[in-house]
């Protein structure tokens, strides 16, 4: 089958599966925002899903992601593509990314939003911004601690260069239904002990291929899809940040 019109048919079961997801936990469909996450596919693929009607992407590696946003700009200049940086952050790479991005997922210590900020060109609107948060501690994964999250969020939310929007995670996998839930609602929990200090924060950035109606029925309002949006991904990166 050609690809765009399997990559139109991909888009088409997203969307059936967040609205059905909306629907069971009797939420507005349009309290959840689709990210396509499109790291490693070309240029062209973004621009094929953009001509789709879909404008916001997500990338993780910082070099495969400059030249796909130049690209894009290049090719189609008249696609408004919203650019969203979800992969960690080296503290020596903020520049391009305060500099390319609308959004930015994974901030997740003072030093790299110190440097965001400070690096967001004045003539921008501020970065948009997620606090990571790594729920279940795990040491392998990025994210500040729910117990750092409060400080962080506050400093986060002090910076001119930074709008501070909400939280992001990317819980462990788990084959209980039950127990992933159990995890995206702890975020949840997070964002509204945060709310409740007085910060108006607005997004969860939460689940993805496989489990984003888990996400949606604990309160997700933002869902980064890839591989059921572009298919497969090969086993390694285009390029590495
Ligand atoms: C790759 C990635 C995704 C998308 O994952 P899929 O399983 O392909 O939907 C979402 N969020 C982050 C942070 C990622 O790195």
């Amino acid at each position: 089958m050609d690809t765009d019109r399997l990559m139109s048919e991909r888009l088409r079961a997203v969307q059936a599966r967040i609205d059905a997801a909306c629907a069971a936990s009797a939420r507005p469909r349009e309290q959840v925002t689709l990210l396509a996450v499109s790291k490693t596919f070309s240029a062209d693929r973004v621009i094929a899903m953009a001509d789709l009607g879909q404008r916001r992407f997500g990338e993780n590696y910082l070099q495969e992601a400059l030249g796909k946003i130049s690209e894009c700009a290049t090719q189609r200049p008249d696609l408004p593509i919203e650019w969203h940086f979800i992969g960690p952050i080296q503290s020596n790479k903020t520049r391009p990314i305060a500099e390319h991005f609308q959004w930015v997922h994974g901030i997740d210590r003072e030093k790299v939003a110190r440097r965001l900020s400070e690096q967001r060109p004045a003539r921008l609107p501020p970065l948009q911004v997620c606090l990571q948060v790594n729920i279940a501690a795990e040491d392998t994964k990025s994210g500040c601690s729910a117990e750092q999250a409060p400080e962080l969020a506050a400093l986060i939310a002090s910076l001119p260069g930074l709008r501070l929007r909400g939280l992001m995670a990317i819980p462990r996998p788990q084959a209980d239904p039950a127990a992933q839930r159990a995890q995206f609602a702890q975020v949840r929990q997070l964002q509204e002990r945060l709310q409740a200090q007085g910060l108006a924060l607005d997004t969860l950035s939460m689940g993805m291929s496989d489990d984003l109606e888990a996400a949606i029925a604990e309160g997700a309002t933002l869902v980064r899809v890839g591989s059921a949006l572009f298919g497969p991904r090969g086993s390694a990166p285009a390029a590495t940040a």
